[in-house]
């Protein structure tokens, strides 16, 4: 038996060498030319109130290796320390739930029989930011190591999803948004004046076009798909006005927007109050510019930052809203996975 254990472990150790990308810790590799059988466990679940909730693509859950875990008051990254060391939560337990009397309390919710009712009433917004870092890794050793923040999700340049807190806690990422939202950090270096030399720096061209050239002083990009080359899904630089302002931006990823359209049907479903939808003006156009106040209090549904927050351009010009919300219903008329 003991033999038996040994080769088994062999095996999974050569099937663990063989995998391009980690493996999730509780699913165990496939091998085909071993006997082990498919996982049970699936890898492709979002965490709401302690459940696990299908999605239909890979996510990295905080718990896992190599996850980001924003529930640590540790430094992620200890090696590379901040001069001022933060301390204490970089998030909020539970979530300010609406009794309907016109009082708010904030519920510890996460483990509690009620948190699915509770979390289904209080959240109806999702909001996009990117996150001027470039990479996952980048932007959680900034949030977490840096700024005392956090969001839900990180959505790195070759599609990675990772989940940081369950939904039930309240992230720090968007301020008024933050009881009633769930976050996510796109991975992009962001929008900038025409004139500004930064998308030149970080968007170099090959035959296929421009692909992210990551600086020589990020080392370690922490992008999980070995070799991968992030192109914008369109070639061209996108140009586009927020709060009136002319920027220009490199657009995500294709990959970044296929599996962005999984979590946010996701988000749908299990989320009934959020509309597959983002702010519009009187025309039905894509609003370019924040909401005031009263707008912002009666919206349900998916916004950029730049909605809620006057001073702040992401998702960008170049985030292709129309693009997107109609892969998401056209994903949300198919059966859940
Ligand atoms: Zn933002």
């Amino acid at each position: 038996m003991k033999l038996c254990t040994a080769l088994l472990l062999l095996a999974l150790a050569a099937c663990r060498a063989a995998e391009p990308a980690l493996p999730p810790l509780d699913a165990e590799p496939v091998c085909a030319s071993s006997r082990i059988e498919r996982p049970s466990v699936r890898n492709d679940v979002i965490v709401v109130c302690g459940e696990r909730i299908p999605i239909g693509v890979p996510v990295v859950l905080w718990t896992e290796r190599g996850g980001y875990d924003a529930y640590s008051t540790e430094l992620r990254f200890p090696s590379e320390p901040p001069k001022d060391l933060p301390a204490g939560l970089r998030y909020q337990p539970g979530r300010k739930i609406d009794k309907g009397d016109g009082t708010t309390r904030l519920s510890s919710l996460s483990g509690t029989p009620a948190c699915g009712a509770e979390l289904r009433a209080a959240l109806d917004q999702f909001v996009i930011h990117y996150d001027v870092c470039g990479t996952s890794r980048q932007c959680f050793k900034i949030l977490h190591d840096r700024r005392k923040l956090s969001v839900h999700f990180l959505l790195d340049v070759d599609g990675t999803l990772y989940q940081t807190l369950d939904l039930s806690d309240t992230a720090w990422h968007a301020r008024q948004a933050n009881s009633r939202s769930v976050g996510i950090e796109i991975a992009n270096i962001g929008a900038y004046p025409p004139s500004d030399p930064t998308l030149e720096q970080w968007y170099p061209c090959d035959e296929q076009g421009p692909y992210v050239r990551f600086p020589a002083w990020m080392k370690e990009t922490g992008v999980r798909t070995p070799g991968f080359v992030a192109r914008p899904a369109r070639a061209e630089r996108i140009t586009g006005a927020i709060h009136g302002t002319s920027y220009e931006m490199h657009d995500l990823t294709p990959q970044q927007y296929a599996t962005l359209v999984k979590l946010a049907a996701g988000l749908c479903r299990a989320f009934p109050s959020l509309r597959p939808d983002c702010p519009r003006d009187a025309q039905g156009a894509v609003r370019m510019e924040a909401l005031s106040a009263a707008e912002f209090e009666q919206f349900r549904g998916i916004l950029g930052h730049f909605h809620i927050s006057a001073d702040k351009q992401d998702p960008g010009p170049a985030f292709d809203w129309e693009h997107f919300l109609l892969a998401l219903r056209s994903e949300l008329a198919q059966p859940a996975p």
